[in-house]
């Protein structure tokens, strides 16, 4: 299996057909309309086997999530996606795992209309990486450094199903799986969120009129949120009984791991805001009208960091960090 034959599978299932693409795969680069009065939005994810996915993940989930992690990230920004480039390191010349690859990541392309443009096949240890174009009106991305002191922190979905679905797969800290008394329609929603979880395109741009600050929760809430806290020069209290989470979780695991999840676990793909009071009821019908569930967990403060309240409304110490490389 030659290489040209494995970019052809790509090609084939994942070149979305847009009028903005004058040249696709197939030539030396790929050349592409920017719509006028618009500037492009660009983000890049790579997915090492064995660190950021466990080896045994299916290949179709792979495409999904390669570009479902992406694609949030331009949701976080307001953005709507059009492009996408494809650097794919495989251990061997395998057209059975490029096709269902191709599969999954087509799936959720053409939701989108994103279309698969170029990208570069090498062999080694599998790595993908992806890079994702879209657009915003010129000058209204969403960024992280916008939160104001008494700005709202609300997010989207629901929290810590992803890191639950891996503790699923992993069997670790699930009483129902010590018990034995797992529930498997709770198990595969679980599971189901951390390798095909749903990027909040029509939310984030939904959002951009509105909220003040927004990122995506890819290594949990209190880190990312941590994020907006730096680079807007304000503290963050955040209500631990306030944290939505799904009966799925919460049915399969003890509420103090739940908690620990929602704040600490990675890869949940919801998007977290600021946004004033005063835009909280035109946010509220924005997002009643793309389908979206958002809930208010806290509020922007003078200070610095993210600060967790009991139900008392007392601070509280959560050792749970989040994702990091390198440490
Ligand atoms: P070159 O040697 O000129 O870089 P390649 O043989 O690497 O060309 O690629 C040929 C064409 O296939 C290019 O248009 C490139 O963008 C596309 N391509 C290569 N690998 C991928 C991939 N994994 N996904 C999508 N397109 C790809
Ligand atoms: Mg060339």
């Amino acid at each position: 299996m030659a290489e040209f034959q494995l970019i052809e599978i790509l090609k084939r299932r994942c070149a979305w057909p847009r009028a903005d693409v004058r040249v696709g795969i197939g030539d030396d680069a790929a050349v592409v309309e920017v719509p006028a009065g618009h500037e492009l939005v660009i983000c890049t994810d790579t997915l090492v086997a064995g660190v950021h996915f466990p080896l045994e993940t299916g290949a179709a989930d792979l495409g999904w999530k390669s570009l479902a992690v992406n694609l949030s990230d331009l949701a976080a920004m307001g953005a709507a996606p059009a492009w996408a480039t494809l650097a794919i390191t495989l251990p061997s010349a395998d057209p059975d795992f490029v096709a269902r690859f191709a599969e999954g990541f087509a799936e959720l392309a053409a939701q989108h209309e994103l279309a698969l443009i170029g990208g570069d096949t090498t062999s080694g240890p599998l790595t993908i990486t992806l890079t994702v174009h879209g657009f915003v009106p010129a000058g209204r991305a969403m960024r992280r450094g916008g939160a104001r002191i008494g700005d709202v922190v609300y997010v989207t979905g629901t929290l810590g199903d992803a890191a639950g679905g891996l503790r699923c797969l992993q069997h670790v800290g699930a009483s129902s799986l010590e018990s034995g008394s797992i529930d498997h329609a709770d198990r595969d929603f679980l599971v189901a969120r951390l390798h095909r979880p749903s990027p909040r395109i029509a939310a984030g741009i939904a959002l951009r009129a509105l909220a003040s600050a927004c990122i995506d929760v890819s290594d949990g809430l209190l880190a990312d949120l941590g994020h907006i806290a730096a680079a807007s020069a304000v503290g963050f209290e955040i209500g631990e009984d306030c944290l939505p989470g799904s009966s799925a979780l919460f049915d399969q695991f003890d509420t103090g791991v739940c908690r620990e999840l929602q704040m600490g676990g990675g890869d949940d793909y919801e998007l977290v805001f600021t946004i004033a009071e005063a835009n909280v009821a035109a946010m509220l019908a924005s997002m009643a009208e793309t389908g979206c569930r958002v809930s208010r967990i806290g509020r922007a403060i003078a200070g610095a960091g993210v600060h967790v309240l009991d139900r008392n409304g007392q601070r509280k110490h959560v050792a749970a960090k989040g994702w990091e490389h390198f440490t």
